[in-house]
């Protein structure tokens, strides 16, 4: 699994000689011995960000191909019917969110501690995983909903993400995966503290920062994604006119809009791009319109005979693409846990070991003597790494080395 190999204890140095060296991390920017030719030798920074990358590559990855994915579609679709029931749609998909919220939490804690994994009960995955999860997990639920699909929302109206819609959702999108990963990692001996979750924070600050992006860029992606395609299929102006404010001058017959006396249908779709950035400019967008209108009414109620489709195609085409969003945004927030989670693991290697941990195999054993490439090794039994800090020019050669002298 991808944690076992997340970050090794020791840097691997090539001398010049040839012969392979492996330095403690903390050497990193100071010089070691080389154990056969006496040399010193620089210890160069190890390519972290790569092995960061490979990480949470492979996390994805993981929640793309497992299991995962089926709690995914099984949950965008109980929450895509629950959009469609008439007026409460919304509330709906808010309640069977928020019951499934715990498992975010949850997921944190078996991704940053694999010994939990596969023996755990299914339902445990509706127990919050602490008491900070279980108040922020329904906050983020609602702080993710009503901005995005309730705000401005009513009859005739699509919802649109103001100034405060977009302080909420910034604050449920950052404060609470935050919290809830500051309260639910499990560390090398049980829970993470809060102060070594944080310390971590910093220490991996990209890796952070794309576990927090990856829900707005995932609905960025899509709503330009959803955009090309109608536009794509030459329903962009009618989507643009369905659900974004309509122009003063437009005059329905039959439900099919006419400026003046143009029929918007020979009005050449390029018109309506332009219209379309301008409305999402102010708030307004596919992905936060389509799956209000399953329970409530599109903002113009435009007849889809304009575009010669039947009302339950269109119906049919709406539930399709709110199963999208819904399951795209479920994906988005399983990656994101997955990763937070992982973060977790990224320094397990780092320090020495304390101690077995109870219920996990030892690993620990005598350090191999051969001339190790350390990478993969999973290291263990390692003399206390923090002991001398002043002697930052000894030598730690293959595993029992002479180097030190
Ligand atoms: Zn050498």
């Amino acid at each position: 699994m991808a944690t076992q190999r997340a970050i090794s204890a020791f840097v691997p140095v090539t001398c010049r000689c040839g012969k392979t060296l492996r330095a403690k991390r903390e050497q990193v920017g100071t010089e070691i011995r080389c154990w056969s030719c006496q040399r010193m030798v620089p210890v160069p920074r190890p390519r972290e960000p790569l092995r960061v990358f490979r990480t949470l590559s492979d996390g994805a990855l993981d929640v793309l191909r497992g299991s995962t994915m089926s709690w995914v579609v099984a949950g965008s679709g109980a929450v895509t019917l629950g959009l469609g029931v008439s007026r409460v749609g919304i509330g709906l998909a808010c309640g069977l969110l928020i019951l499934g919220v715990a498992a975010y939490g949850r997921s944190i804690r078996r991704t940053s501690d694999p010994a939990l994994g596969p023996g755990e009960r299914w339902w445990r995955m509706l127990v919050p995983a602490s008491i900070v999860a279980g108040v922020l997990g329904p906050l983020m639920v609602a702080g993710t909903i009503w901005p995005l699909w309730a705000h401005h929302a009513g009859y005739h109206q699509s919802p649109r993400l103001d100034r405060t819609g977009l302080g909420i959702v910034a604050l449920a999108w950052l404060l609470a995966p935050l919290g809830i990963w500051l309260t639910s990692a499990n560390g090398r001996d049980g829970r993470l503290r809060v102060r070594e979750a944080l310390g971590l924070t910093f220490r991996y600050p990209m890796a952070v920062f794309a576990a927090l992006a990856i829900v707005p860029a995932g609905l960025v992606v899509l709503e330009a994604g959803l955009a090309l395609l109608l536009y794509l299929q030459g329903n962009l102006a009618f989507f643009t006119l369905d659900f974004l404010p309509m122009p003063d001058d437009v005059l329905l017959y039959g439900g099919i809009p006419f400026f003046g006396t143009i029929d918007f249908r020979s009005i050449p779709a390029e018109q309506y791009v332009s219209k379309y950035v301008h409305c999402l400019g102010r708030g307004y967008s596919i992905v936060g319109a389509v799956p209000p209108s399953l329970s409530l009414m599109t903002r113009a109620e435009v007849s889809s005979s304009g575009i010669y489709l039947p009302e339950e195609m269109y119906a049919f085409g709406r539930f399709l693409a709110t199963f999208a969003i819904v399951g795209w945004s479920l994906m988005a927030f399983a990656i994101q846990a997955r990763w937070l989670g992982l973060i977790a693991t990224l320094e397990r290697g780092l320090r020495p070991e304390t101690g077995p941990r109870p219920g996990v195999p030892n690993l620990s054993g005598p350090p191999d003597r051969t001339e190790s490439h350390g990478e993969e090794t999973r290291v263990g039994g390692l003399d206390r790494g923090d002991d001398d800090p002043g002697r930052p020019r000894l030598g730690l050669g293959g595993g029992e080395g002479p180097g030190g002298g």
